[in-house]
């Protein structure tokens, strides 16, 4: 059976009147990589600080290795890394002093064959100042502080912010490595959803602060689809097809987004409203995060046409 090694249940947070997290209701299992996407002010940052008992939650809770966030024991924190955005580190430190002042806090956990082999293979060294590192390098450092005490549970937030591609792959290696020793679970958020498919295997899709998904990669890929329909005359005034999830409509063609509507489905419809054809929207994890989280009402964002006028 699988196992839970992160649970919340309502959690909930207000900030004054704003909502940010609305009843957030979570399970994910231990051995897995998954990848949190929502939109900018989703909700995923404060949903990642409550979970990690650094923020207190307005309603709910939320539980981690089986304790409640609000009473993480240090022998709890222990089995968590947390990575932030931003990679925040003592500048004046060099890597070697910030190594033994990270190894402190986990006396036999703490890995220094594995700390060294990241440096080695990030092309660090240890005497190097924090404060004269690079943006990239310093995520580099921060992903080897955070695995070499071998956390069970690892929930990053945005860790690959402002990295290049070569760096982001580098990184998401680490943490492949980190899953691959067995009963590891990763949590991380990313606005990249390209680094999401290559390495997840759950998502979760926030919107609003509400919970919009929490499946399979795999899942996620075959539910959620764009149509083209094409009619000899007209679109039909009701478009009553199961799982719609919006409609756009241009002329005699409209294109759909549909979530969980099988291809019979897809075809019957078609049959049933004299559609001259139809044809399936090819669509990577962005196209379709994209769609899946679309406004209902689009608000244009520039007004170039107006201005041109
Ligand atoms: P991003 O992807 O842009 O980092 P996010 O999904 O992490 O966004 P949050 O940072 O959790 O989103 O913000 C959720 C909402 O809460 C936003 O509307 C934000 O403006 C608001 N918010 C966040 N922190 C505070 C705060 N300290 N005080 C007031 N409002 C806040």
């Amino acid at each position: 059976m699988n196992e839970i090694v992160l649970e919340t249940v309502g959690l909930t947070k207000y900030y004054g009147q704003r909502l940010a997290v609305d009843h957030l209701d979570l399970q994910i299992p231990r051995g897995c990589i998954c990848g949190f996407i929502g939109r900018n002010g989703a909700g995923k940052t404060t949903a990642i600080k409550m979970m990690l008992g650094l923020l207190k939650p307005t309603a709910g809770s939320a539980r981690l290795l089986g304790c409640d966030c609000q009473q993480l024991t240090p022998q709890i924190r222990q089995r968590i890394g947390y990575v932030t955005e931003g990679h925040r580190l003592i500048g004046w430190m060099s890597i070697a002093y910030l190594e033994n002042f990270q190894k402190a806090f986990f006396p036999r956990l703490w890995d220094g064959k594995l700390f060294a082999e990241m440096m080695e293979y990030f092309g660090l060294s240890k005497k190097q100042k924090i404060k004269h590192l690079s943006n990239g390098q310093r995520a580099q450092v921060s992903l080897a502080i955070t695995l070499a005490p071998n956390p069970e549970l690892l929930i990053m937030d945005d860790p690959t912010l402002g990295l290049d591609a070569a760096i982001r792959r580098q990184f998401l290696e680490g943490m492949i490595q980190l899953i691959m020793r067995q009963g590891r679970t990763i949590l991380f958020s990313s606005h990249i959803l390209g680094d999401i498919e290559r390495v997840a295997d759950r998502i979760i899709v926030i919107d609003k602060g509400q919970l919009r998904a929490n499946c399979s990669l795999e899942e996620f890929r075959k539910a959620v689809k764009k149509v083209k329909f094409s009619f000899a005359d007209s679109i039909p005034e009701n478009i009553d097809i199961d799982g719609l999830l919006h409609c756009r409509r241009q002329e005699k063609d409209c294109e759909m987004t549909l979530v969980r509507t099988s291809d019979e489905q897809i075809a019957q419809w078609a049959k049933k409203n004299n559609a001259e054809r139809y044809h399936i929207v090819e669509m990577n994890l962005e196209d379709q995060f994209i769609e899946f989280t679309e406004l209902t009402e689009r608000k244009r964002l520039f007004k170039w046409e107006e201005n041109q006028q």
